[in-house]
């Protein structure tokens, strides 16, 4: 049998995302989730073109049996024996990768050892190539990192305001991550506007749960607001994003939080969440807003608005020309309000959002939401999948006999 599709695999800390992809024709024929892992509520979803197909996940309710129960599935559906490689999301490789990488006992222990620099993701991230070796012991497997696009930002832009010696003994740096996401939307804005992705400058905004923004020149990152960890930068939706180091001290030191209690906070009780005191949904708040200025859900968008807005314009300081900015993100990608409120803020820079545009370019439509007089603004779907199952399927075809790899 053909085998010509990639598995991509996003293992997180309780889920596991899964899209079976044909790189060559970009088709995508299933996609699911298996949600809740570790506990009695875990089950998995798979989707095909006219089919949805549930399980629960029976005890010990692990990722290894979510893949067991996977590839059952497969079979099932005949899918399994067309299968030649699998894809993984790997949220960090530190400095060490910058491009996808064959996965091989050394690669596992790097991925291993970069898990003190993302501990929530990392050990997911290894623990779904392991339960994968396990049940697809001859395929090749390859990951992507999050943090590889952004390997190109020059250290004006990675090296923080600490002593440097925490830098050269620690790592301690801006690493940045949504890079897969980034570079999509890049590529896809790129054929937009028919130039090489090597002569283009953009900003693009990642905005779903986790918020980054992105300085992009001549189709490389050259600044990304995330940072060491996955809270720095713009406001998200349990995130604080940038806040004065000196609010943790006093914290800690006056208030008598401990730096657990801090930590939890900063990272999921903060944001539009923390903010609002409601939600921390897009959707939910924009249906509580009330336009009074002492309403929670209003100021918790305002704030995020006006802070990505900033964020946008401090590129600008980056680049020495901008061909336009690119929304993405289940936010970037819905949100008509957040995109115009955005744009209000950045009228000098020459935006200025085409309201009908701007409605028609949700769920899944993409284009230009700015006036033909105003600087280019884009909305783009992104998909990572795809940028790992190709990028999985370009590495092989480059390291492997065409014969073990789809054609
Ligand atoms: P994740 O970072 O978990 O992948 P997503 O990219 O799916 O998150 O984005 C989730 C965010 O997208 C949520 O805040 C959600 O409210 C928002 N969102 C999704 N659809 C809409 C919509 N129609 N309008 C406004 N916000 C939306």
């Amino acid at each position: 049998m053909q085998k010509k599709f990639i598995l991509v695999i996003n293992c997180g800390s309780s889920s596991l995302k899964f899209s079976l992809i044909n790189p060559v024709s970009s088709e995508t024929v299933l996609t699911g989730l298996a949600e809740q892992l570790f506990s009695d509520e875990a089950s998995i979803k798979l989707k095909l073109e006219n089919k949805v197909i549930e399980k629960q996940i029976h005890a010990p309710h692990t990722h290894n049996i979510a893949i067991e129960i996977l590839v059952q599935q497969l079979t099932e559906l005949n899918f399994q024996e067309q299968i030649f490689a699998i894809g993984h999301r790997v949220v960090h490789g530190g400095e060490k990768y910058n491009l996808p990488t064959l996965i091989n006992n050394e690669v596992k222990q790097t991925i291993d050892k970069l898990s003190r620099l993302a501990p929530l993701h990392n050990p997911a991230n290894l623990t779904g190539i392991n339960a994968c070796e396990k049940v697809f012991d001859n395929l090749p497997q390859v990951a992507v990192f999050d943090t590889a696009f952004h390997q190109s930002i020059p250290s004006k832009a990675f090296i923080y305001g600490l002593p440097y010696e925490l830098y050269e003994e620690h790592a301690i740096r801006r690493y940045g991550f949504h890079g897969t996401s980034h570079y999509f939307v890049a590529s896809q804005a790129a054929e937009f506007i028919n130039k090489p992705i090597e002569s283009c400058n953009f900003i693009s905004a990642h905005l779903g749960n986790g918020c980054s923004i992105t300085a992009i020149k001549d189709g490389k990152s050259i600044d990304t607001s995330l940072g060491f960890t996955p809270n720095e930068g713009v406001m998200m939706g349990t995130r604080s994003g940038d806040v004065d180091s000196g609010i943790i001290f006093y914290l800690v030191n006056q208030l008598g939080y401990s730096t657990e209690e801090v930590n939890k906070m900063v990272n999921s009780k903060s944001g539009l969440l923390g903010i609002s005191g409601m939600s921390n949904d897009c959707r939910t708040l924009e249906e509580a807003m009330t336009g009074e200025p002492n309403c929670r859900a209003t100021l918790a968008l305002t704030v995020f608005s006006y802070r990505v807005a900033k964020m946008i314009a401090s590129y600008t300081a980056s680049l020495t020309d901008l061909d336009g900015i690119i929304f993405t993100g289940g936010i970037g990608e819905n949100s008509m309000f957040i995109r115009s409120s955005i744009l209000s803020h950045l009228t000098l820079l020459n935006f200025t959002v085409d309201e009908d545009k701007n409605k028609q370019a949700r769920f899944g439509n993409k284009g230009k939401i700015t006036t033909d007089s105003s600087r280019s603004c884009w909305v783009i779907p992104t998909n990572e999948e795809f940028v790992i199952a190709q990028q999985t399927q370009t590495l092989l075809s480059s390291t492997l006999s065409t014969k073990t790899v789809g054609q």
